[in-house]
């Protein structure tokens, strides 16, 4: 392969500008021109294209987001927008692609590689919400941020004795929320995984409240409940003063953790070595420590693992 673009779509993660720092390099190293694809899908259908060097990506290895930006593109599901896409990347000779995004951006580059275009997938999200891949870029520096915010809500909930909710992303995947809640002594973990009993919640709380306990942390994923409605509830229940809050898109930014580096570049390195390969249609996965691939159809038809062992742990702690 002489030409490989690399393009960043879905929502940002951080260490995503690290993985496409390592596509780069890899590519550099390697004698293979590279582009910067901008906006993901939209920008391959617009041709927004950007010939690296050695020092375009000079000092983004520890900057969160994507200098690449990122852009919701539902045309791409369009059969003649992908085949205008390929006509743009054709007219600068690329020849293959590393897509760095979630579920859905695989889709977009499965559909290219069954057009003759070999695109790899790099799992970038804070969500962890991709199967067979252990840990997602992203993922661990969201983590750290949540445990940073509810190490501060902690204080404050204990010197009022409150009992404090809070909202936490990953969509339909708990990781971020049972991890947080291991990390900072939660009482409760609340994800759509696990399912939810309103009624076993605030009966827990309410032990609590009569016990010795004098403050609770309780962490949900977004999308179970209305977490305002749900805090004058256990408070009108169990006495608790309660209070909600959402982190929201403060769990996105940020500079990359060491872990999201290290993986992102690992990952970075492998998609090139398989497109130099001539392989397409893979995703990359990090699997006990290791970097490996699955074929995209495979990763389709899985199921994540639930890590129920540590919903138990949370509960052995409370
Ligand atoms: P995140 O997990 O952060 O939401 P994602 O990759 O799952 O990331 P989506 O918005 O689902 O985010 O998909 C990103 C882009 O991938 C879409 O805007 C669209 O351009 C492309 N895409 C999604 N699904 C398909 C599909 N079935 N066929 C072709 N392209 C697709």
């Amino acid at each position: 392969v002489k030409s490989i673009g690399v393009l960043t779509s879905g929502g940002d993660a951080p260490g995503m500008n690290a993985a496409v720092r390592a596509v780069a390099r890899t590519c550099l190293n390697k004698g293979i021109d590279v582009y910067g694809v901008m906006l993901g899908y939209k920008g391959l259908h617009e041709g927004q294209f950007y010939k690296f060097n050695r020092h375009s990506t000079r000092n983004i290895i520890n900057i969160g987001g994507t200098i690449l930006k990122s852009a919701r593109f539902p045309e791409f599901k369009n059969p003649q927008i992908r085949l205008e896409a390929i006509e743009q990347m054709k007219a600068v000779g690329m020849e293959a692609l590393v897509v760095i995004g979630g579920d859905g951006s695989y889709h977009g580059a499965l559909e290219l590689t069954k057009l003759g275009v070999n695109c790899i997938g790099i799992p970038g999200t804070i969500d962890n919400d991709i199967p067979l891949t252990d840990h997602t870029i992203g993922f661990d520096t969201a983590l750290n941020t949540i445990v940073e915010a509810l190490d501060r809500l902690r204080d404050t909930s204990g010197s009022h004795q409150r009992c404090t909710i809070l909202e936490v992303m990953g969509r339909t995947c708990g990781d971020l929320a049972v991890n947080a809640g291991l990390a900072c002594g939660a009482e409760i973990v609340i994800t759509s995984e696990t399912g939810f009993d309103e009624e076993k919640v605030i009966e827990r709380l309410r032990q609590s409240k009569a016990g010795d306990k004098k403050h609770a942390i309780v962490v949900i994923t977004e999308h179970v409940t209305d977490v305002n409605e749900l805090a004058k509830r256990i408070e009108a229940a169990t006495g608790f003063e309660t209070r909600a809050n959402v982190l929201g898109h403060l769990q996105r930014g940020g500079r990359p953790s060491a872990n999201d580096r290290v993986l992102a570049s690992r990952m970075g390195v492998r998609a090139v070595e398989l497109l130099e390969q001539g392989k397409g249609g893979l995703a990359i996965c990090e699997q006990g420590g290791v970097i490996t691939e699955v074929p995209m159809l495979t990763l389709f038809d899985s199921k994540r693992d639930v890590p129920e062992e540590l919903y138990e742990d949370v509960l052995k702690l409370r």
